[in-house]
């Protein structure tokens, strides 16, 4: 009766669901109530649209995953900042030249600057890990300034685990930028979707070839059989997507692989306006790593405000797997878990859970996408 099975309706699978359905019989299925995946948004009491897994910017330079978004929603531009609380005040993050003389008295900023600007070219973004190698001293000193008071205390509670315990390219996500932009992000396309990103993705799975299955779990109606798959209780012969868990998939055979969670807590603050920007960073104090105020991604008229702190936990199985971490014993799982994958020719595993990947939203699409094409292709 189907063609092609979706697990999960997050972004991944909507992509996959909506290009699909173009000439095929697609079969959506979600296990949470909502579609969305962690992209998911709504209108809370306070009438403010706000991200119920976490504060969810949209930023690429990919042209191509921009137009394909665009044929769903319109656009609120937005170019998301974040302040860090260090030393008492909140300086904008990435930590730049105007963050520099920020933090520094004059003197001291100048001639930081100019040792800057001597080794590195203007507009360079540099990881703090590569900048704690440098050799003149004016670098070293920023460098073990940057890294004691935005990047240890905030990664020990993200990750539970020092900077140089995670791999690189995690804290190089936020590099030391030689430039006077305070944006978060530098892409050329930055925006929300004017009308969330529910309403984005309710927009692309509503074509009469998809079928949404919501508050079921894959794993009731469904299971591996040799090399094949079983769907109420018959045989399946179609493409299946899969992007859920790959180790709950194979009923973690080789381990379950480690991630990082958040305990995501909303407050009602009693006031128009609770901080100066969308994200205030807390490398050094409290439990909560950030605090956003949605009130600044999606301006609305309430005489409150709603703001979200995100509490790192360790993931148990029970939480939200929001963050892969990349243990060894993680990486050598989850290469096993690949290869298991093989034996299933069927199964396509796509997106942030099922890649085991620190994807960004549109890293999934442009995925999706090329999934979407070598299938057609096929
Ligand atoms: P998901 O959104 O996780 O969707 C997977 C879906 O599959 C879920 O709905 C799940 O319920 C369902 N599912 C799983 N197993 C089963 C099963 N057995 N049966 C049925 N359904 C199942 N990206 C950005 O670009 N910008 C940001 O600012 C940003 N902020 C983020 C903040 C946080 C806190 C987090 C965690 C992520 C952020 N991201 C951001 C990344 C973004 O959330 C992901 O790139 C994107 O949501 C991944 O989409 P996905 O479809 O791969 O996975
Ligand atoms: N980071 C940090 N201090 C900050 C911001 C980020 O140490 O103020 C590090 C931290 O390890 C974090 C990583 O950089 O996990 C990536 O940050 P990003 O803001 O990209 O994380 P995300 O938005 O994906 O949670």
């Amino acid at each position: 009766m189907f063609d092609v099975v979706i697990v999960g309706a997050g972004l991944a699978g909507a992509v996959l669901a909506e290009r699909f359905a173009q000439d095929k019989k697609v079969l959506l299925i979600e296990r949470r109530q909502h579609i969305g995946g962690n992209c998911y948004d709504k209108i809370d009491d306070n009438g403010i649209l706000i991200h119920r897994y976490g504060p969810h910017l949209f930023h690429t330079d990919d042209a191509e995953v921009w137009a394909y978004l665009s044929k769903f929603t319109d656009w609120r531009i937005y170019q998301h900042k974040v302040l860090a609380q260090i030393d008492g005040a909140a300086v904008p993050l990435p930590f730049n030249l105007n963050t520099l003389h920020k933090v520094f008295p004059k003197s001291l900023a100048d001639s930081i600057e100019f040792a800057l600007l001597k080794n590195f070219s203007f507009g360079k973004k540099i990881p703090i890990m590569e900048l704690k190698n440098s050799a003149e001293v004016e670098l070293q000193f920023l460098a073990d300034f940057v890294y004691e008071k935005i990047f240890l205390h905030y990664t020990e509670k993200q990750w539970a685990l020092t900077p140089d315990k995670i791999d690189g390219a995690v804290t190089a996500r936020v590099p030391i930028s030689i430039s006077r932009d305070d944006r978060y992000f530098t892409d050329r396309f930055q925006a929300v979707p004017k009308n969330g990103y529910t309403a984005l993705i309710q927009k692309m799975l509503s074509h009469k070839n998809i079928k949404l299955l919501l508050n079921t779990d894959f794993r009731e109606v469904a299971n591996l059989d040799g090399a094949g798959i079983n769907l109420f209780g018959q045989k399946f012969s179609g493409r299946l997507i899969y992007t859920g868990l790959i180790d709950e998939l194979f009923d973690y055979k080789f381990g379950a692989l480690a991630y990082r969670s958040v305990d995501m807590r909303f407050e009602t603050v009693d006031a128009e306006n609770f901080q100066a920007a969308a994200t205030v960073n807390y490398p050094n104090n409290y439990e909560f790593t950030r605090i956003t105020e949605f009130k600044h991604i999606h301006p609305a008229k309430s005489a409150r405000t709603t703001i979200l702190k995100e509490y790192p936990q360790n993931y148990t199985g029970k939480n939200e797997p929001y963050y892969p971490l990349f243990t060894d014993a993680a990486k050598s799982a989850h290469a096993k878990y690949l290869a298991e994958l093989k034996n299933f020719p069927q199964i396509t595993a796509v997106g942030r859970l099922a890649e085991y990947r620190y994807f960004d939203m549109d890293d999934v699409v442009k995925r999706a996408l090329e999934v979407y094409n070598s299938c057609s292709a096929g």
